[in-house]
């Protein structure tokens, strides 16, 4: 299905006519041993429908058993979030049919969510601190998974047929749904980017989810509408699913923004639906038609005891709460002594926790800095990656610095030890053994190597006992050259003073 190409405003028009609402729901797939409600296996992918049994495939007969670990994580994560976490709630059937959910019916909570009325702080990209509510993060099921085949776009429409594959059909979600974003203004579709990347460093920080948002285990649905400046009524929203990447979240804002915007002054009306998000035109198409809660007829669960945590359970989960992101920030910054310029340059690179890690393997922080946001992030830059997805772990980068600080290495020496961790060879000391890179202490090899070179130059001697003492460059640069970069440029200057001086 193609929609014909949509009119849209430019931005600036956009902002200074329209306030921007938001409302962001997430869904996080728990890294659960097991499933939400029966004892398969809880991993991506596989073999299709290996990792199911009669309770996710709905069969008759068979009841769920709600997972306790799945019940934590998302009690941690409303803690996380600053949310209020009740003192009872149930779960809830959401009664439709889809393909890919075979029991007709998704187990969710409705109107009894576990964690309510939150907030997470975001630092966008200036420095500067905006506030979002939190509303609600609930329990739910995820859904199997549909596969379309014969199409151009993977899509139903154009498909020769599908198939269905139930792996995923009772993974654990938690769904994190904010409370309307306002007061965002032109900086909307930022926040929202930044208000993903937030709640992601958080789940991961957490260890409750591989946050792997190009896997599905993280994913956004975008809510967008807009009410005209100096009004106060919210405008009709639509909701755009699935946006799989940070950089799409703040494109599919900025797009519905300016699609909704055009709507709005031709004297349209924005139609409730959900939309699509298509990364390679970087627009949205319609989708269905929006239902409402009463469509879904829910009701309490059956076959599900409510879940009624006690402030004991609850406590003892809030002392299982590792540092978490905005924590670290402020400790690092303290004991680092950063501006917050460099902190924000820091976390805009990704660099924080790597360099935080680094630096709890024993690195100095101002080696581990320059490590991180300098020669690494030059190699990432090259292969087109993130920071985090280089080959090479903090461990790794402290040895370097390490063997560096022990004057094993030079820092020409130390690029190429991380160029061959880079490239698979190894650990560092790997590296340093395969290559033979280790820096040449051997006084008399060296001495003959500035002799060598000096009767190269017979002239640079002359110079230098003249005292232009820079003219030695040259025969400390002869001799890096002629050993491979494995000699301490300092020890060989020494050396080059020591030998004309005695000549
Ligand atoms: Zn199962």
């Amino acid at each position: 299905m193609s929609s014909s190409v949509a009119e849209l405003m430019d931005y600036d028009e956009v902002v200074e006519r329209f306030e921007p609402v938001l409302g962001l729901e997430v869904h996080v797939e728990l890294s659960t041993v097991s499933k939400m409600f029966c004892g398969c296996a809880n991993a991506f992918g596989g073999e299709p429908n290996t990792r199911v049994c009669p309770t996710c495939l709905g069969l008759p007969g068979s009841l769920p058993v709600t997972n306790r670990v799945a019940v934590e994580s998302a009690i941690r994560i409303g803690l996380a979030l600053n949310c209020e976490i009740v003192r009872w709630c149930r779960f809830a059937r959401k009664n439709y049919f889809y393909p890919d959910m075979p029991k007709n019916f998704q187990i969710s909570q409705y109107d009894e969510p576990i964690a309510v009325n939150g907030r997470l702080d975001l630092v966008l990209d200036d420095g500067s601190i905006f506030e979002v509510g939190i509303e609600r993060a609930h329990m739910e099921e995820d859904t199997g998974k549909s596969l379309h085949v014969g199409g151009a776009t993977g899509r139903i429409h154009g498909a020769e047929y599908s198939l269905l594959d139930y792996n995923r059909a009772g993974v654990p979600l938690i769904e994190i749904v904010t409370k309307p974003v306002t007061g965002a203004g032109e900086r909307a579709p930022e926040i929202a980017r930044a208000y993903v990347t937030a709640l992601r460093d958080l789940l991961r920080a957490l260890d409750v989810s591989d946050v792997r948002m190009d896997q599905g285990s993280l994913r956004c649905d975008a809510n967008v509408s807009l009410m005209p400046r100096g009004t106060a009524e919210f405008g009709t929203r639509t909701e755009t699913k699935n946006v799989n990447s940070l950089r799409s979240v703040e494109r599919a804002v900025r797009y519905e923004m300016r699609r909704q915007a055009a709507v709005l002054v031709s004297g349209g009306r924005v139609v409730q639906e959900t939309r699509h998000f298509d990364e390679a035109s970087g627009s949205t198409s319609p989708g269905r038609r929006k239902e409402t809660a009463e469509d879904y007829r829910y009701f309490p669960e059956p076959d599900l005891v409510p879940i009624a945590p006690s402030p004991e359970w609850v406590d003892s989960l809030r002392a299982t709460l590792p540092e978490l992101p905005w924590q670290r920030r402020a400790r690092v910054q303290a004991e680092w002594r950063l501006s917050d310029p460099e902190l924000r340059d820091l976390v805009n690179v990704g660099a924080l926790d790597l360099i935080d890690a680094t630096v709890r393997a024993g690195a100095d922080p101002g080696e581990a800095r320059t490590w991180w946001v300098a020669y690494l992030a030059q190699q990432a830059n090259a292969r087109g990656v993130e920071l985090a997805e280089l080959p090479i772990t903090p461990s790794d980068v402290a040895t370097v610095i390490s063997l560096v600080s022990a004057g094993e290495l030079t820092n020409a020496l130390a690029r190429q030890v991380v160029d061959g961790v880079l490239a698979g060879e190894g650990a560092p000391d790997e590296v340093v053994a395969a290559r033979g890179l280790r820096v040449m202490s051997d006084d008399s090899a060296l001495t003959a190597a500035v002799d060598a070179a000096l009767a190269a130059q017979p002239d640079i001697a002359d110079k230098i006992r003249a005292g232009k003492v820079q003219a030695a460059g040259a025969i400390v640069g002869a001799v890096m050259r002629a050993t491979k970069n494995k000699a301490d440029a300092q020890r060989v200057r020494a050396l080059v003073m020591e030998r004309v001086a005695s000549s």
